[in-house]
């Protein structure tokens, strides 16, 4: 299919996509297939304000009704599945089954809250007080922000979305700049969902922000926004973290990550190689759980490195809409150039390369062939998020060195371990080990599921998304305590008789 189809196929028409400033190029050849409007940062007060009235008719609403339109969110998704992914795959270059694979995990987002709009459990507590009950409720917020990334243009915004609607929350998207299409999809299908689900849905119940970082500050600093759950680099978080601090908003930061595996002697080879191309190569190493670094045992290092060499120079790279590429292109031309220059850096640090180049794919867009790079050191360069298929390999001795260089960088997302000796695995998992939000163990890094609670440590800014308790960080608690006696005794048995 030609861009123009995909986008039709989407229900985009021309109107939305000609006649603004902001232009959109597909990563696969460069070519500008849209140019949309923005919206004026300064028109931030009335969509807030459209949003705050959204919010006081669907807090009212019960949690399992507000659940039935994220039923239908879902039921929508699953019927536009093979549209949605075909957008993802042109906006963001993914190949055809991750693009497919980011509208699934939105469909699962969406199963999940459904379930949990019927489970906004808050606990009862043991009092110290006679004839007193104490207990938790969880109450809606108000407006939620969200910002998200151009690597996972849809399934970010369905994370949040979907868990702040059943949790009573209106939502106002500012998608990257560079996915405005994929965001204006979304919106069509939800707006399906809306029409099917009926008036129990207020105007301006989820709204859309188009624009970049000063569309993204203005809802960043809007003192009406109660939520702001913003994924991007820890550059971006470094900004809007303090803005939100500064009003004493809830703020949820989803950053960068730096994502290392440790190879352990007794590691299953076969899947270790399989675990690592997959997390490292994957969406061109576009992922914030891609992996950057392999610590591999001095034992098994040269093995590891020449089977990886191996299966790297097998990777079909190119057009990510054609059956059996595995590496489409990375986003665009200054990206493959940060790459460039981040594997000069590595050279310089004593770095040995292998591949890493520009290669030709389709004509104007940017391609570039994974490198494997042996490094003698974590140096400053491995420390740092290169967002490109760049794999560091270093090595170890003893596992608590190879913990220690495994947590010695500035992110904290991801973790995982390759072993078969289960007192390494445990200890990888304890207190001792891992500093990361995910730690696996004989699993890459990459590709969680939405049960889990997704999120990082340390610059990767500390927010939890998607399942488990995750949606508590988009409600209000109130802890409530209830006298049924006929007597007011103070807490801590304190006197004060009048
Ligand atoms: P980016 O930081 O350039 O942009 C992310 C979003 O923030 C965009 O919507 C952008 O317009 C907005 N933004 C930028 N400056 C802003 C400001 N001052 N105020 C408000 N909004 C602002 O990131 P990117 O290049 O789109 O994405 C890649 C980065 O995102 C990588 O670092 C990756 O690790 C990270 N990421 C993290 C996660 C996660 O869950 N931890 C998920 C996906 C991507």
């Amino acid at each position: 299919m030609t861009h123009a189809e995909v986008l039709r196929a989407a229900g985009l028409d021309a109107a939305q996509l000609t006649g603004g400033t902001l232009p959109i190029h597909s990563p696969i050849d460069g070519v500008e297939v849209a140019r949309v409007a923005v919206t004026p940062a300064g028109e931030m007060d009335t969509i807030v304000a459209r949003s705050h009235a959204a919010f006081l008719k669907w807090r009212d609403l019960p949690a399992p009704r507000r659940g039935e339109l994220v039923r239908l969110l879902g039921e929508e998704l699953r019927a536009a599945k093979d549209e949605l992914g075909a957008v993802v795959t042109l906006e963001a270059g993914k190949i055809t089954s991750e693009g497919l694979g980011e509208v699934q995990e939105m469909i699962d987002i969406c199963d999940f809250a459904v379930g949990l709009s019927r489970q906004l459990y808050g606990k009862t507590i043991a009092s110290e007080r006679p004839g007193h009950r104490m207990m938790e409720t969880w109450h809606p917020m108000g407006p939620c922000g969200v910002i998200t990334a151009f690597n996972f243009p849809v399934a970010v915004w369905s994370w949040n979305t979907a868990i702040a609607l059943v949790c009573g929350n209106p939502v106002i998207w500012k998608p990257s700049e560079k996915s405005a299409l994929t965001a204006m999809t979304c919106m069509k299908i939800l707006d399906r969902a809306l029409a099917r689900f009926g008036d129990d849905a207020p105007d301006g119940l989820v709204q859309l922000v188009i624009g970049g970082a000063e569309q993204g500050a203005a809802l960043v600093e809007h003192p009406g926004v109660a939520i702001v759950s913003a994924t991007g680099s820890t550059a971006m978080g470094r900004k809007v973290g303090p803005k939100v601090a500064e009003r004493f908003g809830r703020c949820i930061l989803e950053l960068g990550g730096n994502n290392a595996m440790i190879v352990a002697p007794s590691a299953d080879l076969d899947m270790a190689v399989r675990a690592i191309v997959f997390s490292a190569v994957g969406t061109c190493g576009q992922r914030c759980t891609s992996l950057r670094r392999v610590i591999a045992h001095d034992s098994i290092r040269g093995e590891l490195v020449a089977r990886l060499k191996k299966a790297y120079a097998t990777l079909p790279i190119g057009d990510p809409r054609a059956p059996g590429t595995l590496v489409g292109p990375i986003t665009d031309a200054s990206a493959r150039d940060r790459m460039l220059a981040a594997l000069e850096t590595a050279r310089a640090d004593g770095g040995t390369v292998h591949g890493g180049e520009a290669v030709e794919g389709v004509a104007g867009g940017a391609y570039v062939s994974p490198a494997i790079v042996e490094m003698p050191a974590q140096t400053e360069i491995v420390r740092t998020e290169t967002f490109a298929p760049i794999l560091y390999v270093m090595g170890y001795e003893a596992l608590e060195d190879a913990i220690a260089m495994q947590n010695g960088v500035p992110q904290g997302l991801s973790a995982c371990i390759f072993t078969l000796d289960l007192r390494e695995a445990e200890y990888y998992l304890s207190a001792a080990g891992a500093d990361c939000g995910i730690i696996n163990v004989n699993i890459g890094p990459s590709g969680a599921e939405i049960g889990g609670a997704f999120g990082g440590e340390k610059e990767t800014g500390g927010g939890r998304e998607s399942g488990s308790d995750a949606w508590k960080g988009y409600m209000r608690r109130a802890t409530n305590t209830i006298n049924y006696s006929a007597e007011l005794p103070l807490a801590q048995g304190v006197k004060f008789d009048i």
